[in-house]
């Protein structure tokens, strides 16, 4: 994919997330304080505006993907404007120059952008965060880097919703969520599940290409 087809897909992505609202804010009102929905949605309209600004022209995909994630540290404020912000920015910052992505270059995108969030939330897998989502994401890729996008990417998808499907086991010790502690169980945690479902967008995207 070049860096125009990222931008069309983002787009995608941003308005899938932006509908994608209310059944956020149903699980953050279980497992959180009821506001990861509203952030998410404020973020990726945010990133809409970005993508549809023709002053908006990123010399790369690396540099696309920083300049997405400062749009939503920026704009989504709370513990997941910091933590999706940083996945972007860690992530991208990994791939400066690329004009070409493919699997290999997503998986390091992936890798990295999760050790940025370790570095800065110091979530675990196990932790009831979107680090469940995001890691099985990472390592999913991490063995599809002989496949095309085209073929991993629906393979990355589906690990990381398995991965937040796992979060319904899992007590939060992170967030607003923590101070709910077993209440939690039972239900995804919506970071997990944001994750998941910006994945799950990139990939029906470009298979609807
Ligand atoms: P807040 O917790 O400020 O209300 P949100 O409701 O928008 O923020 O986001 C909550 C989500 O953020 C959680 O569901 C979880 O996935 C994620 N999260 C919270 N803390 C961390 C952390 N330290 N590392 C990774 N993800 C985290
Ligand atoms: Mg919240």
């Amino acid at each position: 994919m070049n860096l125009l087809q990222v931008r069309k897909m983002m787009l995608f992505t941003a308005q899938r997330m932006i509908e994608s609202e209310p059944e956020l804010t149903a699980l953050d009102q279980i497992v959180g304080d009821g506001d990861h929905g509203i952030g998410m949605k404020r973020g990726f309209a945010s990133i809409i505006e970005l993508l549809q600004d023709e002053k908006f022209q990123p010399t790369d995909i690396g540099d696309f993907f920083i300049k997405i994630g400062t749009k939503l540290m920026t704009s989504m404020g709370g513990a997941s404007g910091a933590i999706f912000g940083t996945l972007f920015r860690t992530g991208g910052k990994s791939i400066v120059g690329t004009m070409e992505l493919n699997s290999e270059v997503f998986a390091k995108f992936l890798n990295d952008g999760w050790q940025g969030v370790y570095q800065r939330g110091n979530a675990e897998p196990g932790d009831k965060t979107m680090v469940d989502a995001l890691s099985a994401a990472s390592k999913s890729a991490n063995e599809l880097t002989h496949l095309t996008l085209n073929e991993a990417l629906p393979i990355i998808a589906k690990s990381a919703m398995e991965g937040a499907e796992k979060t319904k086991q899992m007590i939060a010790v992170f967030g607003r969520a923590k101070n709910l502690g077993d209440r939690t169980i039972g239900h995804m945690d919506p970071g997990a599940v944001s994750m998941a479902f910006i994945l799950k967008y990139m990939n029906d995207y470009i298979h609807m290409q």
